[in-house]
């Protein structure tokens, strides 16, 4: 499979695009495998892209019911950051995003990485006390954040009514001028090319229905709608189903799915060239490059599985953009659609061994995962390849629920990740 290039483009074009290849290989399932990887999103593939290139393993499935990126990882609204408040998520986050600088020439894939910067914008003294102590902890952790004022905020969003009268007044805010936003389904399609090209074979239509277990417990497999599999070790990288599927293993998680809606609109022109998140109503928009303003919200509050979501959290958001910026009142909505989530208590990660041996996990993302993918799969193939957690995974495992050493992102800046 060769080089993608500018001058391959070019050549591609000349020759009226009679040169490609597939971006992937379509294998037969094995009967055997060193590790499968459950779950063909974002985390699962960068987990075997980075388990075959860093750690040369190189006998590895990715199983996926559907098809690749079908599930968060395509259906999100995109945002990257890394401004977290504890020293734990802003390492972690951190590592992702130097990761997801250096992703479009590592995997040979326009990933289309936007560093737009975010504005976090509060609408209270209140809201603005809280931004002055989590900024002051993010430059603690080494985080590029800084406070702005209503003025600044202003001139990089017109479109946000800042006027006294407003509804929601705005009263300053923070920039993390690294953040910004990626094309969702390119990642998991640069992993995926990248993964196969070191040997990863990826198998859609391929459901995990159950686990094969020895007589000590231990995982040896999986029992998939394409037969059984064995392995030397399991991971699960299913997001909103990471409850469903452990349960199948004797494992309970502290997960709960939700859907999480995501809103496009009719293609406009240029109008909002950052990333913009209100702490009073938890909306938050971009510009795609199409011209769609990209918007999300709040979760739906019940626990779900439809992958639609509901209407009174349509209006709250679609209401809430209307108030905010009212030169968008009339523009129309071309596309919604909902993908569900893995909430756990303290909107932080799990990452690593399970109580269950032989399975690994990689979920409790929540609302936030895409832009970990890069590290959530760097750190579990760390942990599958050398039997220990790497540094920056090891507070997010799984034991923190038993020992109380929680890290409540949610509560500590007053937004759910
Ligand atoms: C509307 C919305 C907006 C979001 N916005 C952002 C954002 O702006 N920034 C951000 O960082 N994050 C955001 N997120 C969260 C982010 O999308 C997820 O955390 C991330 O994509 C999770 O990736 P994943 O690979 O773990 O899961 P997924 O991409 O969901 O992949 C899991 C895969 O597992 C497969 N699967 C499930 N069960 C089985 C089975 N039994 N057998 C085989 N395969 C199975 C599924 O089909 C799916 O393809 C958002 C999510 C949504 C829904």
């Amino acid at each position: 499979m060769s080089r993608y290039s500018a001058l391959r483009l070019l050549w591609e074009g000349i020759r009226g695009q009679t040169g490609w290849s597939p971006a992937w290989r379509f294998p037969e399932l094995r009967s055997r495998y060193d590790v499968v990887i459950i779950g063909g999103g974002g985390h699962g593939l960068a987990t075997a892209y980075y388990l075959a290139k860093v750690h040369g393993v190189r006998n590895i499935a990715v199983l996926e019911r559907g098809w690749l990126g079908g599930g968060n990882t395509g259906r999100n609204t995109t945002v990257i950051r890394s401004n977290y408040y504890y020293p734990e998520s802003a390492r972690l986050y951190d590592f992702s995003l130097r990761l997801y600088e250096g992703l479009a020439r590592e995997l040979n894939y326009n990933v289309m990485f936007s560093q737009r910067g975010m504005y976090i914008v509060a609408h209270s003294q209140h809201q603005l006390e809280s931004v002055r102590r989590w900024v002051g902890a993010m430059q603690l952790n080494g985080i590029d954040t800084g406070m702005v004022t209503t003025a600044e905020i202003k001139r990089r969003i017109p479109i946000l009514d800042t006027s006294a009268a407003a509804r929601f007044p705005v009263c300053g805010g923070f920039v993390q001028k690294r953040a910004g936003t990626a094309r969702h389904d390119a990642v998991a399609w640069g992993y995926a090319r990248a993964a196969d090209r070191l040997g990863v074979d990826i198998i859609q239509n391929c459901e995990v229905r159950g686990f094969i277990k020895n007589a000590n417990g231990l995982v040896t497999g999986v029992d998939t709608s394409r037969g059984p599999v064995a392995a030397d070790k399991v991971a699960m990288a299913v997001a909103g189903h990471s409850s469903v599927l452990a349960r199948m293993a004797g494992l309970e998680l502290p997960v709960t799915s939700h859907a999480l809606q995501a809103f496009v609109t009719e293609p406009l022109k240029p109008v909002l060239d950052t990333v913009m998140l209100s702490l009073a109503t938890g909306i938050y928009l971009s510009q795609s490059d199409k011209g769609g303003l990209v918007i999300g919200g709040e979760l739906d509050r019940y626990p779900s599985y439809a992958q639609r979501g509901n209407m009174p959290t349509i209006r709250n958001v679609l209401g809430a953009v209307a108030e905010q910026m009212p030169s968008l009142g009339r523009v129309r909505l071309a596309r919604q659609w909902a993908g569900i989530v893995d909430i756990v208590p303290d909107s932080s990660p799990i990452l690593g061994e399970t109580p269950v041996p032989g399975l690994y996990v990689n979920c409790g993302w929540g609302t936030g995962g895409f832009k970990a993918i890069p590290a959530g799969g760097y750190l579990l193939a760390h942990h599958l390849a050398t039997g220990r957690p790497h540094d920056l995974a090891a507070p997010f495992s799984l034991a923190r629920f038993s020992t109380g050493a929680l890290i409540d992102e949610a509560a500590a800046s007053g937004i759910a990740h």
